[in-house]
């Protein structure tokens, strides 16, 4: 079965189909978004027309308003005209008509500095003084693990929270870097306050064009809307700031629409479902699946549209090849994630174990669910699978592994990765996996960027994740015994479930 998979997923892969639907075609995905809704339709009448079952949008819970950037015009007017690289923060307002004026830089390291521009600031376009400098990169952008990572990875100990790898040092330089993360939330709140007519932002994470960029505003129901916010490429921030700071008058020109949603607050997974055979084990249930919404600079590729297009090639694969599988396998495409796993969680609340008094309230589906195995870390191919600290599944997975050494993944860690879906489920006390994947652009170009466009997918890395998470969802739905699980964790909120 497993030479039949790998043969499907590379001669009649599917794989870079999907991802085009998923990115070119449906837009950018903000959870709720008419984007978002694009892809969550297209993935469900897809999976039904490939022959799974029960595949719907379902209802999760009240998520907050979609919003999306309708127009997005920011260029420097005065001393000379420039067009700016300009993403709009998400869930931030527009300017309402184009506007044209002076650049106010505040600079601004501690609340009470900004006491100097109460009443100053309103109706104007302002910007803070940043501090960065960009620097030439002499590191390539893209990269595979090297062996010798892999093999440091396969040897590791459990990682103990405050143990030997996380040393004071660090915890302190953690602790600093929150201090000055909430004096300057403190300080954009003040801005905020002051109704400008427009606040130009940077992330000095980005260069070269690449702007990373996510939210300025908040989607719940009655929130106030946030003024217009523009993420600017560091470049042009930089520029900006050194023109003012020479006593240059700078001018912009914006004219920026943004619109929120607020007909449908319900958040929506798409699950649909390939039904188990066996009489004594079709209700129980294999899991795999990735989130389906992104940001909104680009089109999500590698965030996430790769590990949504990786998964529902994997369930088309075995669909084609006419498994009849022992338990059922659902696929689930959450949404919610980029705002703090919010679909996963909630799925897991709603059908498998919710808390109550610091006490764990299980549903019957919850001894059901043998793994949920998710994609989530870009477009790069499977390298082995993070254990999340359960020793006993070792074994399991190196055997299957056995058959994809050739493919390059073969190293089995027992630590942990965070960051994603499978985290909801592991909090939960059901077996959740994260596969190993090479990092290709991930953190320096693709990640929450306006640069996670289709053309940094690498096809041939996602039909092989694709053929791998296949090979283990079939195990796993064949083996005789569900898979072991760890001591329940302890019963907290599901707020609290860590990211
Ligand atoms: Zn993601």
């Amino acid at each position: 079965m497993i030479s039949n998979i790998k043969k499907e997923g590379s001669d009649n892969s599917k794989v870079m189909y999907i991802a085009h639907h998923l990115t070119d075609v449906s837009g950018p995905r903000l959870t709720n978004s008419p984007g978002f809704l694009r892809a969550a339709n297209w993935a469900k009448d897809e999976l039904t027309k490939w022959g799974l079952i029960n595949a719907q949008l379902e209802p999760w819970g009240e998520f907050g308003k979609g919003w999306q950037q309708e127009k997005c015009y920011v260029a420097m007017v005065s001393p000379y005209y420039q067009p700016l690289i300009a993403v709009p923060r998400a869930w931030t307002s527009g300017t309402k008509k184009l506007l044209k004026g002076e650049v106010i830089l505040i600079k601004a390291q501690d609340t009470a500095s900004m006491v100097q521009y109460a009443g100053k600031l309103k109706d104007k376009i302002v910007m803070t003084w940043s501090a960065a400098q960009l620097k030439p990169s002499f590191d390539a952008d893209g990269r595979r693990f090297a062996d010798t990572s892999l093999e440091r990875m396969a040897l590791a100990e459990m990682r103990q929270p405050g143990g030997p790898n996380q040393p004071q040092q660090q915890n302190a330089q953690r602790q600093n870097r929150s201090g000055r993360f909430a004096i300057q939330r403190r300080i954009n709140e003040l801005i905020n306050q002051e109704k400008p007519a427009l606040i130009l932002s940077m992330d000095a994470s980005g260069n070269d064009g690449t702007v990373f960029v996510a939210s300025g505003g908040q989607y719940s129901k009655n929130a106030a809307e946030a003024p217009a916010n523009v993420m600017l490429s560091s470049d042009d921030y930089l520029r900006l700031q050194r023109l003012i700071e020479d006593g240059i008058k700078v001018e912009i020109e914006a004219d920026i629409k943004t619109k929120f949603f607020d007909n449908d607050m319900q958040g929506y997974n798409v699950i649909a479902e390939i039904p188990g055979t066996d009489p004594k084990l079709k209700d129980e249930i294999v899991m795999l699946g990735g989130h389906l919404d992104s940001w909104h600079g680009a089109t999500g590729a590698t965030d996430n549209a790769a590990g949504c297009s990786a998964m529902m090639e994997a369930v088309r694969i075995l669909k084609t090849l006419n498994i009849q599988p022992r338990r059922t396998i659902r696929i689930a495409l959450w949404s919610g994630e980029e705002e703090g796993l919010l679909g996963s969680k909630a799925y897991v609340k709603n059908h498998l174990a919710d808390t109550a008094n610091g006490q764990w309230l299980l549903k019957p589906d919850h001894s059901k669910i043998s793994a949920y195995y998710n994609l989530d870390n870009g477009t790069g191919k499977i390298r082995g699978v993070y254990l999340q600290g359960n020793e006993a599944e070792r074994t399991i997975f190196a055997k299957w592994l056995e058959s994809f050494t050739d493919e390059g993944a073969k190293t089995i860690t027992i630590n942990n990765t965070g960051g994603t879906d499978h985290l909801s489920f592991d909090r939960a006390g059901i077996p959740g996996f994260q596969f190993i994947q090479d990092e290709i652009e991930y953190d320096t170009r693709t990640h929450h960027t306006n640069m996670d466009t289709y053309d940094h997918l690498v096809p041939e890395d996602l039909k092989q994740a694709a053929v791998i998470v296949a090979g283990f969802v079939y195990n796993t739905a064949q083996r005789d015994e569900k898979m072991p699980r760890k001591a329940m964790p302890p019963a907290r909120p599901v707020q609290q479930r860590g990211f």
